[in-house]
């Protein structure tokens, strides 16, 4: 039984495959023929590519760079694949056919004509293999013409000319996004001014003492600076030749938050800090910051454009800090800042102010202050690279001694500068729950809720 089987299925089979073949054969003669057509329109690219690079290259002519240079020579276009009959070959049938072909295609000599999509791939291989002077087709000549068309511009020819002895030239990269021009024709100068405050969630008051608990109490960038700080950096956004500089006083733990700020945009800090100094009411703070900036304007041989301050810290709350400053440094101000915009004459800065009817646009002078309150959109934050460059930052310390600060009164500083006398510091006390008067049946009518609520006034003495 299993012998008849043995003997016969080679027979069944080889009708089968005959007909398989002929199928094959037919399937062939089909993709051949669109084998055909693909290298026909492979022909017409490379017609189209070739006048492409020969626009190009006129068009490069001038440029130093030697491969968008280089005389082009128009691209062959790809002959049509030969139908199999015309390989001079006896006929492969079917799949075969086809990997045959394919395979000899693969193996063909560099000078062997080479057929459709393969002679498409191998002239770009060509292209990416050139050595220099070869030409280059389509868009590798195109971004190599803008390329030595960018050198040429640049006016050092010789420095930015492709080196010709290197082997392969590096592919053009596509061109970065350009940054954005900036506005102001010289660098500008922002000071933001940072304080570190107790984070106010978590914030409690010695009974005894009537201070700050500050012991374990997390420390964060005071809110509002953080507003600063992104106005700052709107306009170096807009504006590349923008510096921006964060200075704070306080103690050495004050550093982290410099650090912050030099994450979310500073490109320097500066940490004022000393004995001296301790005990500073706004006054005596608003001075010693003053002084402090022209001090960092010696240093950096600057002068301070803008002086950028939160409108208030969210533990000290004062709001006077700022406008303090503004006072002794002369410098005109704009308070509850909520963004600001270069203008078109660069000795003016435009800013929107919050208004108790709504925004005012307030142009002012430069040198100029702006304290910042709450925006309508957030802040950044610190990009990871940015935070990683933070880290390893340098923070400049300017201390208190005389050397540091000659010009320095020091009947202004510290807690003999102050002015400001502390007679008592409170928790205030928590609000007690109020009364509601809501609906509870349809007999509350409004006016039936107005009179309970006039009853109760009356009954505590409100009225
Ligand atoms: P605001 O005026 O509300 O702040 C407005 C803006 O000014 C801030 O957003 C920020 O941009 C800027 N700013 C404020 N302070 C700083 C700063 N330090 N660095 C950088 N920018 C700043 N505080 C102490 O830390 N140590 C003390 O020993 C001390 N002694 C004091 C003694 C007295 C008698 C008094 C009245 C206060 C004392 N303080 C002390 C508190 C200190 O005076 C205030 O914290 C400081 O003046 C800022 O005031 P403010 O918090 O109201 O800030």
């Amino acid at each position: 039984m299993s012998k008849i089987e043995t003997s016969t299925a080679p027979a069944a089979n080889n009708a089968n495959n005959a007909d398989a073949a002929q199928t094959l054969s037919l399937a062939a003669s089909d993709l051949a023929a669109a084998a055909a057509s693909i290298a026909q329109a492979a022909a017409k690219i490379a017609q189209a590519v070739s006048a492409l690079s020969a626009d190009t290259d006129k068009a490069a002519a001038p440029a130093p760079a030697p491969a968008a240079a280089a005389p082009s020579k128009p691209a062959e276009p790809a002959p049509a694949a030969p139908k199999a009959a015309e390989t001079g070959k006896a006929p492969l049938k079917g799949l075969a056919a086809l990997k045959a072909a394919s395979a000899e295609k693969k193996d063909a000599a560099s000078g062997a004509p080479l057929k459709g999509l393969a002679a498409l791939k191998a002239k770009s291989a060509e292209k990416k293999d050139a050595a220099p002077g070869a030409p280059l087709k389509g868009l590798a000549a195109l971004k190599a013409a803008s390329a030595a068309k960018k050198d040429t511009a640049a006016e050092a020819p010789a420095a930015s000319a492709p080196k010709p002895a290197a082997p392969k030239p590096a592919a053009p990269k596509p061109a970065a996004a350009p940054a954005a021009a900036s506005k102001f024709s010289k660098p500008l100068n922002i000071l933001v001014c940072v304080k570190q405050v107790p984070d106010t969630t978590e914030i409690k008051i010695d009974p005894e003492t009537n201070t700050l608990i500050r012991k374990g109490v997390p420390s964060i960038l005071n809110t509002f600076d953080g507003f600063a700080l992104e106005a700052a950096a709107r306009l170096k956004d807009n504006n590349p030749n923008v510096n921006i500089y964060v200075v704070s006083m306080g103690p050495d733990q004050a550093k982290a938050i410099l650090k912050e700020a030099i994450g979310i945009c500073a490109d320097k800090a500066y940490l004022v800090s000393g004995r001296a100094f301790a005990g500073s009411d706004t006054l005596a703070t608003s001075y010693i910051l003053s002084q402090a900036a022209k001090k960092i304007e010696q240093l950096e041989g600057i002068k301070f454009d803008m002086i950028f301050c939160g409108k208030q810290a969210i533990d000290g709350d004062t709001a006077q800090v700022g406008p303090e400053m503004a006072e002794h440094l002369d410098l005109p101000q704009v308070t509850y800042g909520l963004e600001c915009k270069e203008t078109d004459d660069e000795t003016a800065l435009l800013v929107e102010q919050e208004g108790e009817e709504g925004k005012n646009i307030i142009q002012i002078t430069l040198p100029c202050l702006v304290t910042f309150t709450k925006p309508s959109f957030d802040p950044r934050f610190p990009t990871i690279k940015r935070k990683m460059a933070a880290n390893k930052a340098e923070i400049t310390v300017i201390g208190d001694s005389e050397e540091e600060f000659p010009d320095m009164d020091r009947a202004r500083i510290g807690l003999n500068g102050s002015p400001t006398k502390v007679k008592k510091t409170y928790t205030p006390e928590k609000k007690k729950g109020g009364i509601r008067f809501v609906k509870e049946s349809d007999d509350d009518t409004p006016a039936v809720l107005a009179g309970k609520l006039f009853t109760a006034l009356k009954d505590s003495h409100v009225l």
